[in-house]
């Protein structure tokens, strides 16, 4: 594995995967079209080890001509339309970008005969749990939102592209990612930012839906594991085993800020929302002696202190933001 192309390389996991990439010495070619939540601050660093293509993966020229030119022999797929909320307003743009381009992106793997292909499906894919039981990676997948549908569809597509032409395709499936450049529509950032400014912070629901939350570098640790020793056609689960429900998370970052709990606000609940989510990762653990370093303490601790360093990077977004949480919380 000497050059790889990295998909979604300027959003929230891509980047950090990235950014270890270039300290790890691998040659790296990101490919992203740099959505709304694609940002190049957070690769601005990687200098000349990384090459920057702004491509949509859903056009397949330009795809193509990227493979033709660059040649990398491994591909780590992350590139998406990633947010549950925003699918159930609008499917379309998922269906697009995660299922017809990762098919566009499989066919110039496969034309290209590139070595790897990793692609990076969600826990979201197995559907959710009571309070019991665990996801393993043979359990059937029961995807509940568009969002989910659409990795879902990707997932055995990748998964068929092995089984019918040979390309050696891995499929990861992380659980909740949460850290540092988190685009701040996701729980965690959110949390932090509208406690920091003030505001009253929208739970859904009864806020007891259960996550398992994997600290972004884990994460990407396990992913290169993956990469670099994973076996063609396998699946492999990745979670840290943090299970917390959403209001736990909640109180905690108000407790770290020193806020009160009545900044709380129950919403509506998200429709079709999921219950719990629980990863059996112990073949991660056993074949590729994956291990997170990163507490859920030590992790939400970390990430609160970098938003509050990196408040400057937040207030554009929060702009653009601000009409689409009226939207989504109904406030
Ligand atoms: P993100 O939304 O932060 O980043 C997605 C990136 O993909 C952005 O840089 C965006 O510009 C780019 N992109 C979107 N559409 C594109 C297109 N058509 N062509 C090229 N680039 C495009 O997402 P993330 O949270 O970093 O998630 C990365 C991957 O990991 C996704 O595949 C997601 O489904 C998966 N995943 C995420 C989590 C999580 O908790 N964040 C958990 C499990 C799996």
């Amino acid at each position: 594995m000497k050059k790889l192309l990295i998909t979604g390389g300027a959003g929230f996991i891509g980047s950090e995967f990235v950014r270890q990439g270039v300290k790890r010495g691998y040659k790296i070619v990101v490919v992203d079209k740099l959505t709304y939540a694609g940002d190049m601050e957070r690769i601005n660093e990687s200098g000349k080890a990384v090459t920057f293509c702004k491509a949509d993966i859903t056009d397949s020229d330009s795809i193509r001509n990227i493979f033709k030119t660059e040649r990398p022999d491994t591909v780590i797929h992350w590139a998406a339309e990633s947010h549950v909320d925003r699918s159930i307003l609008d499917a379309t743009p998922f269906l697009e970008t995660n299922i017809r381009g990762t098919q566009i992106l499989l066919d110039a793997a496969r034309r290209y005969e590139t070595s790897r292909f990793i692609n990076i499906s969600t826990d979201e894919v197995y559907g959710d749990l009571k309070e019991e039981g665990q996801f393993y990676e043979d359990t059937p997948l029961n995807p509940s939102s568009p969002y989910s549908v659409s990795k879902a569809s990707a997932d055995m597509l990748a998964r068929a592209y092995y089984r019918t032409y040979g390309l050696p395709v891995i499929t990861v499936r992380p659980s909740n990612n949460y850290g540092p450049w988190q685009y701040p529509e996701k729980l965690i950032p959110v949390v932090i930012l509208k406690a920091l400014n003030n505001e009253k912070i929208p739970v859904y629901g009864t806020g007891k839906n259960i996550r398992e939350w994997t600290f972004v570098s884990d994460c990407v640790d396990a992913v290169f594991l993956v990469a670099e020793r994973g076996e063609a056609g396998e699946i492999y689960n990745i979670g840290s085993g943090e299970e917390r429900r959403n209001i736990e998370v909640v109180k905690d970052i108000l407790r770290l800020l020193g806020k009160p709990e009545d900044m709380i606000e129950f919403t509506k609940d998200r429709l079709g929302h999921d219950y719990r989510y629980s990863l059996n990762a112990e073949k991660i653990a056993k074949q590729l002696q994956w291990k997170t370093k990163t507490s859920y303490e030590q992790g939400i601790d970390r990430t609160t202190k970098w938003y509050m360093d990196n408040m400057e990077w937040t207030k554009g977004k929060l702009e653009h933001l601000s009409r689409y949480w009226k939207v989504v919380y109904q406030q």
